[in-house]
């Protein structure tokens, strides 16, 4: 019974995840997978059984349930869609600490004597015991070091992430860090192989009588020395594996984080022979992986790069003289866009920051109304996570058909009368195409100025989160419409209905 319940579980995994790469059965892939999800645990809590043993300890767990519940439902509903990635920070954080802490109470069962008992025999090896010649604790330990050291530097690691993306936490790097770092991670991960190739010799057997009575492990006082070790240098590298880099690198450091946790929760599945549990991290590895890898083409870096790079960092923003921008009327841009045939609106940071997203979409259908054409260009990285633009625009019902991904859109903008930029500034960016200096050289952009006329809409002049000069604003077609996006579409709205 349990069996099926885990294959249906990893199944819904399966489904929801195919589902949640479109915009349209997002959301019911998600519940899919969560209902699938329930199934499994409560398949766990109220099926499991060791050795003729159930759970029993149901007031725990169900307080558990109910506290961390709670807090989920409480935490994602109260959200903004622009702290988004600061929460999906936080909860792959917890991931990461929960696989870790498998690891270390399953440590402790492997390791533990019971202490009722008085030991008559001390055998040195448990392999010397008759009918334990194979016997190898080295395989458990193993997958329990990989659980532990994975687990504690995602959930170190996202902390930090979490930190940085609310502004607490600033960026540090001192000098030679990056070796400092790989000292610290070699340094866990030779603990860790001496601790696997060892462990039999490490180990004593004690025959033991007495209520409790039985075979019982002794260890030496090193393995336990050596375990809490690695936990606390996993722990250090996590914090300064993503210490230097750039805050506007976190969502692609926080993808790599996620999927490591993915991993970690696996090695947990391994344990404890739980296919759904395995099933559920390996997914969250690959798709993970697949993420972060996707990221990184959008941007056109490589991973390396995103890791050592300290993009969007301090380092990065060399301001340089940019010369005149011209600044446009609200009723001259309604002109602009009401008599246009066809309109592009490239949609970025800024509309999810100023939740102009209706307003977006009521001045499109009115423009819609008037015989214009209006689509929406939607870059992959614009915003602060993937999807960002899709999940802001599904939000208003702007119909999917109506946004356009990079390549479509960069073929339409040619023959495009009017681009209207709202918010966005990096994914417009042409030092992209032109600056080898640039650090957002190679990353591809919509090619907004290859319309006919370009009006952007942000507050001020700032830079967006590259932190750098944007010299589309001072090109002669374009023309700044300064304001709150959703302030200036509101305002925008009342004037093209007067056109
Ligand atoms: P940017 O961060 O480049 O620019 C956003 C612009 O919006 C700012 O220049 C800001 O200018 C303006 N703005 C802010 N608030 C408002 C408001 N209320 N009303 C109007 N304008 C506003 O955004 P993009 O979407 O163009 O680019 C995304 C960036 O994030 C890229 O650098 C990308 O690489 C990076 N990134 C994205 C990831 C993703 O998955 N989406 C992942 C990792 C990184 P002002 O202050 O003057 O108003």
């Amino acid at each position: 019974m349990l069996s099926i319940i885990y294959l249906i579980g990893s199944v819904t995994f399966i489904i929801g995840l195919k589902m949640l790469s479109h915009p349209a059965t997002a959301r019911k892939g998600n519940l899919i997978a969560a209902g699938g999800m329930t199934l499994a645990i409560l398949g766990t809590i109220f099926l499991y059984e060791n050795n003729g043993e159930h759970l029993h300890n149901y007031g725990w767990i169900f307080a558990g349930l109910l506290a961390g519940g709670t807090i989920g439902v409480l935490a994602a509903k109260k959200v903004k869609m622009t702290a988004m990635p600061e929460m999906v920070s936080l909860f792959n954080g917890m991931g990461g600490a929960c696989a870790a802490l498998i690891s270390v109470v399953e440590f402790n069962h492997m390791i533990t004597t019971p202490s009722a008992g008085i030991a008559t025999a001390v055998l040195p090896r448990l392999s010397e015991l008759p009918g334990m010649e194979h016997a190898s604790l080295g395989g458990r330990l193993l997958i329990i070091l990989l659980g532990l050291i994975i687990g504690s530097v995602s959930f170190a690691g996202s902390m930090i992430a979490w930190g940085k993306l609310n502004g607490r936490i600033k960026d540090f790097a001192f000098k030679g860090q990056h070796i400092v770092n790989l000292a610290i991670l070699a340094v866990s991960l030779l603990a860790a192989l001496y601790l696997v190739a060892t462990i039999d010799r490490q180990v004593g057997v004690e025959l033991t009588i007495g209520r409790s009575g039985g075979l019982a492990i002794r260890v030496a006082g090193i393995v336990k020395f050596l375990f809490y070790l690695i936990l606390l240098l996993s722990i250090i590298y996590g914090i300064l594996f993503v210490m230097p880099i750039g805050g506007a690198d976190m969502p692609v450091v926080i993808s790599l984080l996620n999927s490591f946790t993915g991993v970690a929760a696996a090695c947990g599945g391994f344990l404890y022979n739980n296919q759904v549990m395995l099933t559920g991290g390996i997914l969250v590895g690959s798709a993970g992986t697949i993420l972060t890898i996707l990221m990184c083409r959008a941007m056109n870096r490589s991973l390396k790069n995103v890791l050592i790079g300290s993009f969007g960092g301090a380092k990065a923003g060399s301001a340089k003289e940019q010369g005149q921008y011209k600044s446009i009327a609200l009723a001259d841009a309604a002109v602009v866009l009401a008599y246009a045939q066809k309109v592009v609106i490239v949609p970025g940071y800024g509309l999810a920051v100023a939740q102009a997203q209706h307003a977006c979409h009521e001045l499109e259908k009115l423009l819609e109304d008037k015989g214009v054409t209006v689509i929406y260009a939607i870059h992959p990285v614009a915003g602060r996570m993937p999807g960002h633009m899709n999940v802001l625009l599904a939000e208003a019902d702007v119909p999917y058909e109506k946004l356009l991904e990079m390549e479509q859109a960069n073929e339409a903008l040619p023959t495009t009368d009017a681009v209207l930029v709202l918010g966005a500034n990096d994914v417009v960016n042409p030092a992209a195409k032109t600056d080898p200096d640039s650090p957002i050289y190679g990353m591809p952009i919509l090619e907004v100025e290859k319309a006919r006329m370009v009006i952007v809409n942000k507050r001020s002049m700032k830079p967006g989160y590259a932190g750098i000069e944007n010299d589309l604003f001072f090109q002669p077609k374009t023309s700044m419409l300064f304001g709150d996006a959703k302030q200036v579409l509101q305002q925008l709205i009342a004037e093209v209905k007067q056109v």
